[in-house]
């Protein structure tokens, strides 16, 4: 999707740390890392918000995915996973980019 910063790195037209990428998703490092492994696993497809992905499993899968590659990633010692959704009448949780991505938080007591 034009001007989205996360389709603009899938699409290679924005350089980042990518360290994993499948069919369904790429996972690259935050550029303002909250912790010492701060990971965005984002799905290939735009979708803005968890209510508009258009296949019901693909969340899981990439959940799943994530738990799989734990090595790769540098989770063997635990992970916290954030999701940060936009309401309609508000942004209480502060989602800045409005294609879904899951925050992957580890290397460190968080
Ligand atoms: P949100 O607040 O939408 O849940 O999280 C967006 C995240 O994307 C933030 O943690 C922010 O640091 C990260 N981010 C924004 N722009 C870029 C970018 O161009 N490259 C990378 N690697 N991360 C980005
Ligand atoms: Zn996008």
């Amino acid at each position: 999707m034009e001007d989205c910063i996360f389709c603009k790195i899938i699409e290679g037209k924005i350089k980042s740390d990518i360290i994993f990428s499948d069919n369904d998703m790429i996972i690259f490092r935050d550029i303002h890392p909250q912790a010492k492994i701060h990971l965005l696993a984002v799905p290939k497809a735009h979708f803005p918000l968890i209510e508009e992905v258009a296949e019901d499993a693909l969340i899981g899968r990439m959940l799943k995915t994530i738990a799989s590659n734990k090595e790769l990633l540098g989770l063997k010692h635990g992970y916290r996973i954030v999701i940060n959704q936009k309401g309609e009448f508000g942004n209480d949780a502060g989602q800045e980019v409005m294609h879904l991505h899951i925050h992957i938080l580890a290397g460190q007591k968080l």
